[in-house]
This record gives C-alpha cells, sequence and structure tokens, in this order.
C-alpha cells in the first residue's frame, strides 16, 4: 500500500479549483493514464490461457496493469489488474487518497440516472450464433479451478415487478459453448432470479466485460434492493453513463464497454459449478448452481477481455473500498466520533474492520463493534482505536491491541452469528465474531499513555543529514 504518496494528477495541477483533476470516465482513458505513468506492462504475445496469463498477473498485482496481446493466439487481448492499489482508485476518482471514502459515499448518495443512447460502440461487433471459447479469451486461472471463468463481468438484471435494474459480480463458469454456471450468493441478483423463478419465467441477464474502474467500483457498492448501482458510476464521473438497450433483451449496459454476453438465467435448472479460486485464497466449492443460456455476444471490433484474478490487490480492493464507505456512514449515523474505519489486507478486505474514533466515552467501543457487525455480515473481527493510531498500517493496529487491550475487559464475543460462507474456518457460513477495544481508558494518567517521540524526527531531510565523508572511509570520519 501506498497511502501516504500524493496523487500524481493532484502535483500536476495544484491549487485545485477549476484545475481538479477530472475522473477518468471510460478504460481507454484509463490506460493511456496507466501507462503515462508506467503502471502498464504489455506482454509478450500468446501467453498460454491456462495458468501461464494469471501467473503473469499475480507476479504484477500491486506493481502494474497487464495487457496480453493474443493470449492463446486469441484474436481479442487480455487485461488484468486495472487497479492495484488505493491510490490508483484515488487518481481515477480525480481525489487524495484519503478522500476516496468519502467520494464513494457522496457519490452513492447523490446518484446520477443514466442516459440512454441509440447505438454503442460495444455493439459494433454482433455474434447471435454464440461459441463463447471462440469469441472470447477466457483464462483458467488457479490449479483446482474447474476450468475457464469470467470473473469481471458486471451482471446486470432487473426487478422483475419494479423494473429496476441491478449490478453485481458473480463468478462465471464456462459451462458450454452457450452455457454459463452462476454462484448467486443471497443478495439482489438472487433474490430477482427468485421472484422470476417463482413465476416459470428466465430472468434476463446481461454480462457487461471491460469498463472504467470507477464502473466496476460502482457495481460493488452495498446498496440498498433497487438501487440501480450504475448511477453510482455516473456520479463518480460526474456526468450520466451512456448505456445502449441489449439485442436480445431489454436490459441496458454501458454503451463504452468492450464485450457484452446477454442472456438468461433458467428457471428449475441447476448443474455442477466450481471449484473456485475466491478471494479469501481457498477455493469455493463445487455444487449444483445456477445456469445461464447466452443469446448473444456483443463487442467492439477491437474489443478487449478483462479478467481478475481471484485473491489479488484487485479483487480483494475493488470490494473492499465500497464496502469501507459504506460502513463508515452505517456507523456514522449513530457514532459521529466514528472517524475512519479499513478492511484490511491480511483479512481479505472483508473480515477485519479497523474502527478509529475519538473517545468520549468509557464502553462506547464495545457499541461501536455492534454497529459494525450489523453492518454486513462478512465483518468478522473488529478492532477499535484511538485517533492516534494509524488504521492503515497493520502494524500500528497490532501495537495499539498489544499496549491498551486486556482480554478479559476488553474482548466481546458473539458465538454461532452469520458470517461470510467463503470463510473455510465457518459452518457454512455460521460463525463467531470477535471485537477488541484497543483504545485507551479516558480517565488514564496522562504520561501513562503518551506515545514517545524525538522532537524533531519528522524535520530530519535524510540528504541533508548526511555529510560529505564516504561511508567506506567511515574512520576518516571520526579524525583517525
Ligand atoms: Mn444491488
Amino acid at each position: 500500500m501506498t497511502d501516504t504518496i500524493k496523487s500524481p494528477n493532484a502535483e500536476a495541477k495544484p491549487g485545485g479549483g477549476d484545475n481538479k483533476p477530472k475522473p477518468i470516465t471510460t478504460l481507454r482513458d484509463w490506460l493511456d493514464h496507466l501507462a503515462a505513468r508506467d503502471r502498464l506492462a504489455v506482454i509478450r504475445p500468446g501467453v498460454s490461457l491456462q495458468f501461464e496469463l494469471a501467473a503473469i498477473a499475480k507476479v504484477f498485482d500491486g506493481v502494474k496493469a497487464t495487457l496480453f496481446p493474443s493470449p492463446g493466439g486469441h484474436a481479442v487481448p487480455v487485461l488484468s489488474g486495472l487497479v492495484s492499489d488505493r491510490q490508483w482508485i484515488a487518481d481515477a476518482m480525480g481525489v487524495e487518497a484519503g478522500e476516496v471514502l468519502a467520494r464513494y459515499q457522496d457519490a452513492a448518495s447523490k446518484p446520477l440516472p443514466w442516459k440512454e443512447v441509440p447505438s454503442a460502440p460495444v455493439q459494433e461487433v454482433v455474434h447471435r450464433e454464440v461459441d463463447l471459447v471462440k469469441q472470447l479469451p477466457m483464462p483458467t486461472h488457479n490449479e483446482h479451478d474447474n476450468g475457464a471463468y469470467i470473473t469481471a463481468g458486471l451482471f446486470i438484471t432487473r426487478n422483475p415487478v419494479t423494473g429496476v435494474q441491478n449490478v453485481s459480480i458473480h463468478r462465471l463458469q464456462v459451462s458450454g459453448p452457450n452455457r454459463l454456471g452462476a454462484l448467486l450468493l443471497p443478495r439482489h441478483t438472487h433474490m430477482f432470479y427468485e421472484m422470476a423463478e417463482r413465476a416459470g419465467q428466465p430472468l434476463d441477464v446481461a454480462i457487461v466485460i471491460g469498463v472504467d474502474p470507477l464502473t466496476l467500483l460502482s457495481s460493488q457498492a452495498i446498496a440498498p434492493i433497487d438501487f440501480d448501482e450504475l448511477t453510482i458510476a455516473g456520479a463518480l464521473h460526474g456526468k450520466p453513463l451512456p448505456v445502449v438497450k441489449c439485442v436480445t433483451n431489454d436490459l441496458r449496459v454501458p454503451a463504452e464497454a468492450e464485450i457484452v454476453v446477454e442472456g438468461r438465467l433458467l428457471p428449475q435448472v441447476r448443474e455442477p459449478e466450481g471449484p473456485f479460486g475466491e478471494f479469501p485464497q481457498y477455493y469455493g466449492e463445487r455444487a449444483d448452481r445456477h445456469v445461464i443460456e447466452v443469446t448473444a455476444v456483443t463487442q467492439r471490433k477491437d474489443a478487449m477481455f478483462h479478467t481478475i484474478v481471484g485473491g489479488g490487490l484487485e479483487h480483494l480492493l475493488l470490494g473492499g473500498i465500497p464496502r469501507e464507505a459504506t460502513l463508515l456512514a452505517h456507523l456514522r449515523r449513530s457514532f459521529p466520533n466514528v472517524r475512519d474505519v479499513h478492511l484490511a489486507r491480511g483479512g481479505v478486505c472483508r473480515y477485519h474492520l479497523y474502527v478509529q474514533i475519538a473517545k468520549r466515552q468509557e464502553g462506547e467501543a464495545k457499541n461501536v463493534m455492534m454497529g459494525a457487525f450489523a453492518g454486513h455480515y462478512d465483518v468478522k473481527h473488529v478492532i477499535v482505536v484511538d485517533e492516534d493510531v494509524d488504521i492503515h498500517n497493520p502494524a500500528e493496529v497490532e501495537w495499539a491491541v498489544a499496549t491498551r487491550f486486556q482480554a478479559d475487559r476488553d474482548l466481546v464475543i458473539v458465538p454461532e452469528s452469520q458470517g461470510s460462507k467463503l470463510d473455510p474456518s465457518t459452518r457454512n457460513g455460521v460463525g463467531a465474531k470477535m471485537g477488541m477495544d484497543a483504545t485507551m481508558p479516558l480517565d488514564a494518567d496522562e504520561m501513562k499513555f503518551k506515545r514517545i517521540r524525538v522532537p524533531g524526527e519528522e524535520l530530519v531531510d535524510v540528504k541533508k543529514a548526511v555529510g560529505s565523508v564516504p561511508s567506506a572511509a567511515w574512520r576518516k570520519a571520526l579524525g583517525a
């Protein structure tokens, strides 16, 4: 993480106001932005779609995005690692790293409706005869994955009653030339599917591959049902997202996307899906799951295919940042003195929540924990710290636990609660919550918890501090 490094945008254009950096609104602009900062690696042509592509993308994870020309001899190139760092997300938004959550929450609270356009780049080529393996370069990532998957598709569906669209990302197994297996966790897509299935109807879907990072981020919002996540993308962009109607159903999809797979979730059909390497660094198990029949593939003439390698920083950050923004807003409704939250990488940006508070009352940290557990079922361990602890630095949080926490007094355990089904230590998602109050007592003697500090430490300029004697001649410096 490089949370402390200043945004290159902000450095290039100081002063703010009208010079404020603009948000990135297209994938191609984003690639230009990354390339200009040496954050894009163009890989040699022809790497294998089987493991080799994922292996290379993983090595570059957190450092550079990767572009793979003609992977496995396929005409369509593959992209991975589009967001690899919190600072990159700040750059895409046109803000400083410390403003990412506030910007996201502002967009979520002031969504911008999309604007329909009559024709779109994403429909330059239309395949009504579908052969997924021939048309799309879908890689196989992990050792025990059950073959190729689409992992970075924005999954768009519509509430059959209200007509409001929903966006989420689901792993999609390639099960046949026009068939995908889907994992639908119990959220909005699944509710719409159940409504359609009860009526004996399929549920139309559109799977959108290759969008800008802010649209990707909008898809991961923890929004209420009947809240169209694409309206957050518009707000993040600062202008309505252009959308176009699909060619085989009524769903509206981002016009600037690279590829759209259109189809329908079939009622009363379940087929084996998995195993598949997931964000907690374990395999999601094989089971009978939902099935999509693909009705068309549309794409740009020079389309690119985006893949997210499971458990990489791209995967973790895209899920983590919208969750942080939602949890922060949720906690602040009850606890206005919550300063910041962070879903730590060691907790796969889902399970470990660090909360920074300006403590006013004894016992308050425990109430904050209970609020956090209620905020999202994935939140498993909560550590509450004071304002002087940097929650983006795991060593600082550990230090607070080491020196301000006593297990007999400051520990909260809630047994048998709903957790993440992908956490293998739970019993199919049922597990314990743990909260740790690592804040100082309010009535403590001032010197007892006074953090040591060397006066002037923060002012030292390393270059100016070093003298003219080379280190090999250190004896000379002693005047010998
Ligand atoms: Mn939703």
